[in-house]
């Protein structure tokens, strides 16, 4: 199939069209101009794309097209579309979407998360919706309780399967897919392929369409990234002095557990940067304080665990610091993916202590590139940590480019390009 340059030539219904055009958006990212036709045909899809290529409208647009058409009566309680997605901000967001790329549609969607009212869930669900937005655990609870019915479902979509696998969530879909009527379209999306999400993708599609853009390498590759071998009681000063460099205008800071990242809010606060920090233990208006004062530029830095972190889409983050290297090295990857959104260049900085070594190898033998050394500045209390002595290094490696390469970049940002970040 051919790749469309315009929306237009997608030939996707006029009041979806005509939303696109209130959103500011000229031309189809590319996992939009390779999905939208497959999918419109009424085709399974396989897609390989990271956040921040689109693919909420890639999945969105030929649903709401779908309901152009005409739609039947809905039973009580039912859904005629269900997506399923692994984090309550990043189903909020996809909610949020599918409502403002549904304008002219008049699209019923009903958000279905942990955290929210379920009384209140139920009775949006009660008269039946077009679109069921969910992340899998409340989703089940409702079935349980018979306040919602899937039989009518014409379309699921499964959205970042891999960190839905990362999450545990593997049983809950398959209790989920159990109650899923076996005729149906599924548009399955994932970051990565590890085997546990092909052997998945295997049982739920039907002769998928495949469509890939922008390779988890890709992002390593445009971000330009640094690591600072440094001694873990060290790390708070360094964090500290580098965030007295006004470049960092929107840094979000990673840790490896809540408590960590309270930690990290703390002891900035107490050298004056202000930063605000987002986990689960928050609630619901908490985090969403949180990320619109890091959205709208009231706070500068926003501490993350790695959960938490997932669902947030905001554009523009500058800077990536890995305050603690992550045990699993694809949510390096994933981390270094917030910044450089939407094809900007970004700076990822990760700490690494001597405990942390082994992880940063694997970090690199997954990106298939060495991490460059950065020099630790002269401050009071920082040690450097040695390099570990290695064996010799695999033969794959090559080392990464100092600076990011534009060339790279996952989609060009068109003129009018409006991030979703003016929701805030
Ligand atoms: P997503 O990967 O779905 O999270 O989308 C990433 C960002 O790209 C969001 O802020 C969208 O609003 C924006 N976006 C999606 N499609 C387009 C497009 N065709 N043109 C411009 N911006 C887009």
């Amino acid at each position: 199939m051919t790749e469309s340059t315009d929306f237009a030539s997608l030939a996707l219904a006029g009041p979806v069209l005509r939303a696109i055009a209130t959103e500011g958006y000229e031309t189809p990212t590319p996992i939009q101009a390779r999905t939208i036709p497959h999918a419109i045909a009424g085709r399974d899809v396989l897609g390989i794309a990271q956040t921040g290529t689109g693919k909420t409208a890639a999945f969105a647009l030929p649903i709401l097209h779908g309901f152009a058409a005409g739609r039947d009566r809905l039973p009580a309680r039912a859904g005629r579309a269900l997506v399923l997605a692994p984090t309550r901000e990043l189903a909020t967001q996809i909610a949020d979407s599918f409502r403002a790329y549904g304008r002219f549609v008049r699209v019923s969607v009903a958000l279905v998360i942990g955290g929210a009212s379920g009384q209140a869930q139920a009775r949006a669900l009660a008269p039946g919706v077009d679109v069921i937005v969910a992340t899998p655990g409340r989703l089940l609870d409702h079935l349980s309780t018979g306040a919602v019915r899937l039989d009518q479902v014409r379309t699921l979509v499964l959205d970042e399967a891999d960190h839905m696998l990362d999450l545990g969530f593997l049983p809950s879909i398959r209790k989920i897919l159990a109650r899923l009527p076996k005729q149906r379209q599924t548009l399955f999306f994932s970051a990565t392929m590890p085997a546990p999400i092909k052997v998945l993708a295997d049982e739920m599609l039907e002769r998928p369409a495949e469509v890939a853009v922008a390779p988890v390498a890709t992002t390593a590759e445009r971000v330009s990234q640094s690591v600072f071998l440094i001694e873990q009681n060290g790390k708070r000063a360094l964090l500290s002095h580098l965030l007295r460099d006004a470049a960092m205008a929107r840094t979000l800071v990673f840790t490896r557990t809540k408590h960590g990242a309270d930690r990290v809010v703390k002891q900035l606060a107490s050298d004056g940067i202000a930063a605000e920090a987002i986990h689960g233990n928050k609630s619901q208006p908490q985090r969403n304080r949180a990320l619109d004062g890091f959205r709208q530029g009231r706070v500068r830095v926003l501490v993350a665990t790695d959960i938490a972190a997932r669902g947030i889409d905001v554009d523009g983050v500058s800077h990536v610091v890995q305050f603690d290297l992550p045990d699993v090295p694809e949510s390096y990857v994933h981390r270094i993916g917030r910044t450089a959104r939407a094809g900007a260049a970004g700076i990822a900085i990760a700490f690494c202590a001597s405990d942390e070594r082994a992880n940063l190898k694997d970090i690199e033998r997954t990106i298939r590139q060495d991490v460059p050394r950065a020099r630790l500045p002269a401050l009071p209390g920082v040690v450097a940590a040695a390099e570990a002595p290695t064996a010799a290094r695999p033969g794959q490696h090559r080392p990464a480019a100092a600076a990011p390469r534009p060339a790279a970049r996952a989609f060009a940002r068109p003129r009018g390009f409006r991030g979703r970040a003016r929701a805030a």
